[in-house]
């Protein structure tokens, strides 16, 4: 008999289709032979913090023998007295991804339950499937999250929900009176995880902010990143904030180091580098609206959006173009695997960078 380790796994592996990250530009390079590529395709920050680069990396003597703080005890008391919330209310992870997994695992038996919005972030439904957990996709509206279609589908085998707020690909947002009316209106039983890994490029009246809203809504969680504003997507770091009862159940099913240490005093540094936040920040603001503007002057209209990329109607199959863009150098990302074929996503890069996008754009649109 052949060894087939597919029949093996159990079913809802056996079906998930793997997720599919950007390609680090040094393949990218390889690849296609280029010069520097312009890498427009994964909603990093396009800077890195100096206080972390420069100033902790270079002669860093981090005991490197020895295992990290498998606590996080010093990131989490940064973290807690920034957000105003107790350390035992955060859960640090391998990146917020990591914590999405760990509240499917510890809370989402197989043939339960868990709600998500169409177009919304593929981790989510990645987590659930993986599992065996009934997934249940509600319609968008205007590409962006329908918080009562999505409360239609909660039913008793509900266990969790996941509102990306805002929602990755299409930059879509949803206010704090709709998020507040949807959470008065579920069982008790349901726990919501509502993802604000772009928070802080808009942290104005705009956002609701879910850290805020624990203080009401006990079954409530926030995932953060250190992935996008902060700069440090390659170190891995990200947290959840909920209530402490939630978090020591998700303390039960994190690996025991789970952030490394180098994350782990990378992330601290960047947390106190408020000079980098602001100006990235001002550099995002300035790129959308350089991004909006280019791309309503070639004709083309692109979804409304309050994080650091752009989704892009191109009004044909975006593959092709995609193809084009990349033969001159930029990448971006298509998503037809958010059911979005005519779409590219953009990420707001440096100023040069966003310039460069544009008129590669237009003669890919051409040519
Ligand atoms: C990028 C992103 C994340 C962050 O993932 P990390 O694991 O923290 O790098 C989480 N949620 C959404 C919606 C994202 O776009």
């Amino acid at each position: 008999m052949i060894f087939d380790p597919l029949q093996l796994a159990i079913p809802g592996v056996r079906a998930l289709q793997p997720y599919q990250p950007g390609k680090p530009n040094d393949i990218i390079q390889r690849e296609f032979g280029k010069e520097p590529i312009v890498n427009l395709a994964s909603n990093e920050n396009p800077r890195t913090p100096d206080s972390v680069a420069r100033d902790f990396l270079n002669g860093c003597n981090e005991p490197f023998s020895r295992y990290p703080d498998g606590s996080g005890h010093a990131l989490k008391n940064a973290l807690a007295q920034k957000l105003d919330v107790t350390p035992n209310q955060i859960t640090l992870g391998n990146g917020s991804n990591d914590v999405l997994e760990l509240l499917v695992k510890a809370f989402v038996s197989p043939g339960e339950g868990v709600v998500v919005s169409e177009h919304a972030f593929a981790v989510y439904s990645l987590a659930a499937s993986a599992v065996g957990a009934e997934l249940k996709t509600a319609p968008a509206v205007e590409w962006g999250h329908d918080l009562q279609a999505m409360r239609d589908l909660v039913d008793r085998k509900t266990k969790l929900v996941f509102i990306a707020n805002p929602n990755n690909p299409t930059g879509t947002w949803i206010s704090e009176t709709e998020v507040c009316t949807f959470l008065d209106s579920l069982p008790g039983s349901v726990i919501t995880v509502i993802d604000e890994a772009y928070f802080e490029y808009f942290s104005d009246a705009q956002m609701p902010d879910a850290v805020h809203l624990l203080n009401r809504y006990p079954a409530l969680v926030a995932t953060r990143t250190f992935s996008k504003i902060y700069g440090l997507a390659g170190f891995r770091v990200g947290y959840g904030v909920s209530s402490p009862e939630i978090a020591d159940i998700l303390n039960r099913v994190r690996q025991p180091f789970n952030v490394n240490s180098l994350a782990l005093t990378a992330a601290e540094r960047a947390l106190k580098d408020e000079e980098f936040l602001i100006r990235s920040r001002e550099l995002n603001n300035q790129g959308m609206i350089e991004l909006v503007n280019g791309m309503s002057s070639l004709g083309l209209r692109s979804i409304p959006s309050i994080a650091n990329f752009l989704s892009v109607d191109l009004q044909r199959p975006a593959f092709p173009v995609f193809e084009k863009m990349l033969q001159r150098g930029v990448l971006v990302r298509p998503i037809a695997n958010y059911g979005m074929p005519n779409h590219l996503r953009f990420t707001i890069g440096l100023e040069e960078e966003n310039s460069k996008a544009l008129d590669v754009l237009e003669q890919s649109l051409i040519q």
